[in-house]
């Protein structure tokens, strides 16, 4: 189910636990801004979620409430996965689904990066 835009960031959704080390994760590269780690279910040959340690719900909230140096770190972080995956030819795709209409499923922000396979011109 697409989360409500409007609800305030809950401690106890996936991706905080994951953060908090309470359910495993397929962890590919920690600093201290981001965490990345394997998709559960990939829709690509490579599915990585890339995560922000700050508690923020999704991309608007992030982008509204967040420190510069915190957004700076964060972008940064989710473009070193892409280069250190070796993925910067032939290319990827970087997706963030935000609210209902984005169909948003897990309130913590979190970038989608696919790539292992031409993706074709939209992930509907
Ligand atoms: P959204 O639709 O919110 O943009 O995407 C949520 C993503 O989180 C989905 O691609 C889903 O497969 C992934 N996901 C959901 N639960 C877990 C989990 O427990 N672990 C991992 N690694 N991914 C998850």
């Amino acid at each position: 189910m697409p989360i409500d835009p409007t609800q305030s960031y809950d401690d106890q959704n996936i991706f905080a636990k994951i953060l908090r080390g309470e359910i495993p994760s397929r962890t590919v590269f920690e600093n201290e801004h981001a965490l990345a780690f394997h998709d559960i279910a990939p829709q690509a040959p490579y599915h990585v979620l890339v995560i922000p340690k700050g508690a923020y719900v999704s991309w608007d909230d992030f982008s509204a409430r967040a420190e510069d140096a915190e957004i700076a770190g964060f972008v940064r972080a989710v473009g070193e996965v892409a280069r250190a995956a070796g993925l910067v030819e032939p290319g990827y795709r970087l997706l963030a689904n935000v609210g209902h209409d984005g169909h948003q499923e897990v309130p913590h922000l979190h970038v989608h990066i696919f790539a292992g396979r031409a993706l074709g011109p939209m992930l509907a």
